[in-house]
């Protein structure tokens, strides 16, 4: 066990060490290692999806690939167990968003729906959310055959060995349907444009590919379901003719991005062209000294619970460094 740091700010001084804000993977993690380092985090949770805080693991049902549990564990349960963990080394949490931050002079203001905070150094942990397509059946069905994620569910027994639909036509459409090729029997790749957008490279192995079959210019229009209530298709438009019918599919994968929740950013910390936070590479280090970012706000890559897990634990250790050397 850790002893009590020498890097601690005296609390009651009106300023707070850390304000984390998040409470995904990387929000959590990084209040279990800052509050092990007995810098007692102030952590605000947020309520913005689902009204509950946890991120978007609460939207899910089984998590197969976080290590250390061999038998899968619920997206709610992880995020339970994370969640208090941090509490017992001292994360303070607030089911509050924040709403405004001014990272221009020192200490910061972080000031949430119920309080303003001071406080010497930040964590992003905001996270991302999936871009859905609204369609009318969709929280029906979300996480019942609809997923924004091939990597955690292809290989579910919901859909392996099944017919697969993927919507998008880019980078990430084109890796989530090559990916389900392992798994399923076939991919239909559904694409609204006449063309992909995805590297030449992908756009080659999609079409090489004979377990993928491209639509172009088809919009998806809904979910179609058999007398079980279970998801037996997906009904598309050919854009051109106007023209509607039903796919056969087991699973529909959104594969149009996501989102950067970095609203709140904008002006303080340098931001790329899609909204991530941008880091020095190999670090959790923002364009702002002080400042740090983890989990899928800065990483339009792998975003996976995991990666978000382990930047927050770069993100802690970094700020614990950064006040020592600032004491
Ligand atoms: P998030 O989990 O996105 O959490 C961010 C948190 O910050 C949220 O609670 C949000 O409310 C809060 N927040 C945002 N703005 C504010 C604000 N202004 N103030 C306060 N709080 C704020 N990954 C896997 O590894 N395995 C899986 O099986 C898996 N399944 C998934 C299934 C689904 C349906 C989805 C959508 C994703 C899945 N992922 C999975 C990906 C994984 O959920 C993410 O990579 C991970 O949650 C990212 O963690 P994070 O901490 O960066 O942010």
């Amino acid at each position: 066990e850790q002893e009590a740091s020498p890097t601690s700010i005296d609390k009651y001084g009106g300023v707070e060490n850390l304000v984390i804000i998040g409470s995904g993977p990387a929000g959590y993690t990084a209040g279990i290692y800052a509050g092990r380092a007995n810098l007692k985090p102030v952590v605000f949770e947020g309520y913005q999806v689902g009204g509950v805080p946890g991120g978007q693991l609460m939207t899910t049902t089984e998590v197969e690939n976080f290590p250390g549990f061999p038998d899968g564990i619920t997206g709610p349960d992880l995020m339970d167990k994370m969640r208090k963990q941090a509490e017992r080394w001292g994360a303070e949490l607030y089911q509050e968003d924040v709403e405004f931050i001014d990272v221009t002079t020192s200490p910061f203001t972080i000031r949430s729906t119920d309080r303003e905070v001071k406080c010497h150094s930040v964590i992003i942990a905001t996270g991302a959310t999936a871009k859905r397509l609204n369609l009318p059946r969709e929280e029906e069905f979300w996480s019942r055959g609809i997923s924004a994620c091939a990597i955690c569910d292809g290989a579910s027994p919901l859909f392996k060995g099944q017919v697969l639909a993927v919507v998008g036509g880019g980078d990430t459409a084109t890796e989530e349907a090559l990916y389900l090729t392992k798994y399923a029997r076939h991919v239909h790749l559904l694409v609204r444009r006449d063309q992909l957008r995805a590297s030449k490279a992908m756009q080659d192995r999609v079409i090489n590919n004979p377990n993928v079959t491209v639509h172009f210019n088809t919009e998806t229009v809904d979910v179609v379901s058999n007398s079980k209530g279970q998801m037996s298709g997906v009904s598309i438009r050919n854009i051109d003719s106007g023209e509607e019918s039903v796919l056969d599919v087991k699973g529909l994968f959104y594969g149009i991005g996501h989102s950067p929740n970095s609203e709140l950013l904008a002006g303080q910390v340098e931001l790329d062209s899609s909204g991530y936070v941008l880091v020095k590479e190999g670090t959790a280090e923002t364009s702002v000294q002080g400042v740090f970012a983890a989990g899928d706000v800065q990483d339009h890559e792998w975003r996976q619970a995991v990666t978000a897990a382990g930047t927050g634990c770069v993100a802690a250790l970094s700020v614990e460094r950064y006040l020592a050397s600032n004491n």
